[in-house]
């Protein structure tokens, strides 16, 4: 695996976003590492969650702090083979992904998620989630089963957002060229 601080932000259509993540088997300080490297991205991205999956590394592990500021760092919440436990209800509200820069869609989600984990001392939580929270972790759920939010919305949508994703796979192509 990569060094931490070797670690980037994945863009469409890179196959890793599209990969089911394996459960972290130790809690280690690499781990720790890795997952500071990611709040560190997240922040510089403007970001207010992302996934493992989404800095190239195929683990179920996903960081999120709703506040987006890097001098809020106890809103920061690291969750480690996360499992759904419960959803409830349904609210659609508009979605971004750091691995779509410039693309928003309408989602409908479920409005509430009751959501296991584990903490980065290794200790297992359980958090009930509703509003912008359910909305994220929901999100970054997705990702580490190789979800993309743009397989969460209708046909009609998609089509609608078809050329900002040919850009990006364009320039995907650029890169590796
Ligand atoms: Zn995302």
């Amino acid at each position: 695996m990569l060094p931490a601080d070797a670690l980037e932000l994945r863009l469409y259509p890179d196959p890793v976003l599209r990969t089911r993540a394996a459960p972290v088997v130790t809690v280690d300080e690499a781990l720790a590492a890795r997952v500071r490297r990611m709040f560190d991205i997240m922040y510089e991205k403007r970001g207010i969650g992302l996934a493992a999956p989404q800095v190239g590394v195929s683990e179920r592990v996903f960081v999120v702090n709703l506040s987006g500021d890097p001098d809020m760092p106890e809103d920061e919440k690291v969750f480690i083979n996360p499992e759904v436990r419960d959803a409830a209800g349904e609210c659609t509200e508009e979605e971004g992904c750091l691995s779509f820069p410039d693309i928003r869609l309408d989602v409908v989600r479920p409005e509430t998620v009751t959501i296991e984990a584990t903490d980065l001392s290794g200790d297992r939580f359980t958090i009930e989630a509703d509003g912008w929270l359910a909305r994220c972790v929901q999100h970054e759920f997705d990702h580490l089963d190789g979800i993309l939010f743009v397989a969460r919305v209708s046909m009609t949508r998609r089509l609608m957002i078809r050329r900002q994703l040919k850009e990006l796979e364009g320039r995907a192509e650029e890169r590796s060229s």
